[in-house]
């Protein structure tokens, strides 16, 4: 399978990584659109939402709780936000489960036009 998410979780191909366990990674995204916008992955190949299920849930709790705290390292105190595209309609351009943690400025509310 040719995925570039799971090819960065390997080390395939590089990135800037800001936080790393066995499971998750999260390392900043190519094209930032706010002052912070990193990407979370699970390791493992999960394609979008529709494949979180009970047995890989632990995996995205754990997301979850890397992003909190990530967004405490980063001084996002006044908010952020952490957005997931899903599929053809959501915007999805990487078929690898990633969640977006974007902040560091005040954000309009976006593409629901
Ligand atoms: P999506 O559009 O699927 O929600 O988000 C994919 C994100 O991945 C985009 O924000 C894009 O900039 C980022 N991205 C795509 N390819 C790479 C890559 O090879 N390296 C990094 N660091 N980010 C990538
Ligand atoms: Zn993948």
């Amino acid at each position: 399978m040719d995925c570039i998410f799971c090819k960065i979780a390997n080390g395939q191909v590089s990135a800037k990584k800001v936080y790393e366990n066995k499971k998750i990674l999260a390392f900043q995204d190519m094209n930032p659109v706010a002052p912070v916008h990193i990407l979370f992955i699970p390791k493992e190949h999960i394609c979008c939402i529709n494949d979180i299920n009970i047995g890989n849930s632990e995996i995205i709790g754990n997301i979850f709780c890397s992003i909190a705290e990530i967004a405490r390292k980063m001084g996002l105190g006044k908010g952020y936000r952490v957005i997931s595209n899903c599929g053809e309609d959501g915007g999805q351009t990487v078929e690898h489960l990633h969640f977006h943690l974007i902040g560091g400025k005040k954000l309009g509310w976006p593409g629901v036009d």
